[in-house]
């Protein structure tokens, strides 16, 4: 199974954001499994790469040729596929990946999540999608989205196709019930 997973391009002021994050490339390499993400060095982008690398994960970064000088492109993912627009590389990660988890970031990695999210809400896509809710980052915005199905412009079953977990491993065993599910 292939994860691709969205995160800042920084690292925030909190070590538990870059403990997650190396934690997270860690279980998707003992897993087997395969990391696609956006292909830069800077951040938590490159905490997650590097420690996938470490434990024998393969991992394809997809990067806008633009952004190889401004985000740095990573010198040792498995495979760096260049792409010519944001449009490009969210469609090519979107392609790759079998599930999507979204890390603490800022607004690139929120607009990603959304983007994925939508997609499946308009049933392009049946991949299953989650947050990992480190350090109860992700709360406001889960209450926020609640707010959005208590008045009435969100579906209670959409809602919950958002899965969120502070544990990794129980986040990435919903991920995969889901995933196997869907394939049935
Ligand atoms: P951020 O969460 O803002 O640190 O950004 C995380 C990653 O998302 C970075 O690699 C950004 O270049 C990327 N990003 C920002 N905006 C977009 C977008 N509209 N489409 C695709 N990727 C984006």
């Amino acid at each position: 199974m292939k994860i691709c997973v969205y995160l800042g391009s920084r690292e925030g002021n909190d070590p538990r954001f870059v403990e997650a994050t190396e934690a997270l490339g860690r279980a998707i390499a003992s897993r087997g499994w395969g990391l696609v993400y956006g292909g830069a060095r800077n951040g938590l982008m490159g905490r997650l790469a590097d420690a996938c690398l470490a434990g024998g994960g393969e991992v394809i970064g997809v990067i806008p040729e633009h952004l190889v000088q401004r985000e740095v492109s990573h010198p040792s993912v498995t495979r760096l596929i260049r792409v010519d627009s944001m449009h490009e590389r969210k469609a090519a990660m979107a392609a790759h990946a079998d599930a999507f988890v979204a890390l603490p970031g800022g607004i690139g990695t929120l607009e990603e999540l959304f983007e994925i999210w939508t997609w499946r809400y308009l049933a392009l896509h049946a991949k299953p999608l989650g947050v990992l809710n480190t350090a109860d980052f992700y709360t406001p915005l889960l209450t926020f989205l609640d707010t959005t199905v208590e008045h009435g412009f969100l579906d209670r079953r959409t809602r919950e196709t958002l899965i969120a977990d502070e544990q990794i491993e129980s986040l990435l065993d919903r991920l995969a019930r889901v995933h196997a599910e869907a394939a049935l």
